[in-house]
């Protein structure tokens, strides 16, 4: 990743304020359900088994575990911090032009945002017409709405974020 990317500030674990998730376990158990049939390698899954407990996380688990998962994201702010730091992990995707990691970037976030109860930013960073090069645009739209930074300083990023390839006649997928 380009060096001028700068550091981002990771938000303090320890004491992350503590918001609840405006959804019920019940509510993250049936999205989690209704959207494995777009969730097909389980991206968004991840994140919302993240923020379920037993029982409600029970049927989505091996029988030696049911009854015993403990949720590790329960509030707004948890979930803002693990978005925040996989976003700049998703820049780095773009930079390297890796499309299934890209993909896996914005299904992810778009878990985290539908957690928070921001349905539009959940929506938005998943836009077919956002996507590409590397979900750059729609990783841009998500930075804004949320005043996070992105590496604006890198002249590559700042063609994809248009939608445009990192570079005249890039080989390595910006044009495919
Ligand atoms: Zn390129």
């Amino acid at each position: 990743m380009a060096d001028n990317w700068g550091e981002v500030p990771t938000d303090n674990y320890e004491n992350p304020g503590n918001t609840p998730l405006p959804r019920t376990q019940k509510e993250i158990a049936a999205h989690w359900n209704e959207r494995t049939k777009q969730d097909v390698f389980g991206f968004e899954g991840e994140v919302y088994f993240g923020a379920l407990s037993s029982p409600a996380a029970d049927s989505f688990i091996k029988d030696e575990y049911k009854g015993t998962h403990e949720a590790s994201v329960t509030s707004v702010e948890q979930a803002l911090s693990l978005a925040k730091d996989y976003c700049r992990f998703a820049w780095g995707k773009v930079i390297d032009h890796r499309g299934l990691s890209a993909g896996r970037s914005v299904m992810k976030l778009s878990a985290w945002m539908w957690l928070i109860g921001r349905d539009d930013l959940a929506e938005l960073v998943v836009r077919e017409d956002l996507y590409a090069p590397y979900g750059a645009p729609a990783l841009k739209a998500l930075c804004f709405e949320l005043g996070w930074p992105w590496p604006e300083d890198d002249p590559a990023v700042r063609r994809m974020v248009s939608g445009d390839p990192c570079r005249p006649g890039c080989e390595e997928g910006c044009n495919s």
